[in-house]
């Protein structure tokens, strides 16, 4: 029953945190956008704290919108989500940044790509089959792709949620918790799903180097990853003391303004090259 009340609120939270959207778009100018092709990913990278090698990037969405400029994920993502239509815009961040790491790949870079899965995708059968085939057709293998599945997500007891998560593993698709620690999971059910990383979420980075409740809300997280064998990512990373911090703690990886924004192909190239 708590579980379910939990859930309740947290669904309400959703609503309205969609329906107050200062720059909410309607959706069918959001569509048209999609058809337009007016979306491209952008890419943030990933470092790992030990050998400040780059190890990934993470793929956002952003909208060239015409008149407004770049429009970020908040103008369209809840519209998708909340009326089936996401699953569009899924394939072609996950195709357009597919394409851009066979490039990264064929010039003898070879990290990987994480991209963002919405829940709604996880009741969808036949959805492992779809992004298999999109990642092969531009001669990537699954285990190039970690797919970002945010905690609450992840828990879901939507009906074939589970099995999905499972079948995208077995594909051979890397699955990340994303926003960890923002959900309500139990070390039970998190052992359910077969995930290889642990995405702490950017609240507790935030704090990290000011309040000790953080710190040790962070480093027990981190812990635990380890002891799970899975990886620990910290995100919101944004000043050298976080980073400094994390990297005592036996963080593995970090993201966040410290390292770089979100930026867009032609830039991401230049920061591989630089690094
Ligand atoms: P997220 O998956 O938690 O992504 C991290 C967000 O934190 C990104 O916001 C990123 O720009 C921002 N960020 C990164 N480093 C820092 C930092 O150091 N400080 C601060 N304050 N923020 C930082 P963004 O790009 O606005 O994306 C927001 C959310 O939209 C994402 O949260 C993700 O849930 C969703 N999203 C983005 N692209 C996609 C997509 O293609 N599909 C789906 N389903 N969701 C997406
Ligand atoms: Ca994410
Ligand atoms: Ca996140
Ligand atoms: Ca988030």
């Amino acid at each position: 029953l708590k579980s379910m009340l939990l859930k309740y609120e947290r669904s309400e939270n959703k609503w309205l945190d969609a329906a107050s959207i200062a720059d909410g778009f309607m959706l069918k100018d959001i569509l048209q956008g999609i058809e337009a092709d007016e979306f491209e990913p952008f890419f943030q990278p990933k470092i790992d704290l030990a050998t400040d090698q780059l190890v990934g990037a993470e793929v956002l969405a952003r909208w060239n919108h015409p008149r407004l400029g770049v429009v970020g994920p908040h103008g369209f993502i809840p519209q998708l989500e909340q009326t089936n239509n996401i699953e569009g815009l899924t394939f072609m961040m996950l195709e357009k940044a597919s394409l851009a790491l066979r490039d990264f790949h064929d010039k003898g870079h070879t990290f990987s790509l994480s991209v963002n899965i919405s829940l709604a995708s996880l009741d969808d059968t036949a959805f492992a089959d779809k992004i298999t085939r999109i990642v092969r057709e531009v001669g990537l293998e699954p285990n190039h792709i970690i797919l970002e599945i945010t905690e609450t997500a992840a828990m879901s007891y939507a009906a074939h949620a589970l099995e999905n998560l499972t079948r995208l593993c077995m594909k051979g698709f890397t699955l990340s918790i994303d926003d960890y620690g923002t959900g309500y999971s139990t070390m039970q059910q998190l052992t359910r799903i077969a995930f290889s990383e642990l995405k702490i979420d950017q609240s507790f980075v935030t704090d990290l180097s000011d309040s000790e409740a953080m710190r040790i809300v962070v480093e027990s997280s981190i812990e635990m990853a380890h002891k799970l064998q899975v990886k620990s990512v910290a995100e919101g990373v944004e000043t050298q003391k976080d980073w400094n911090t994390l990297k005592r703690l036996g963080c593995d990886t970090a993201q966040g303004f410290f390292i770089a924004k979100p930026m867009n192909l032609a830039s991401f190239v230049d920061f591989v090259h630089n690094n």
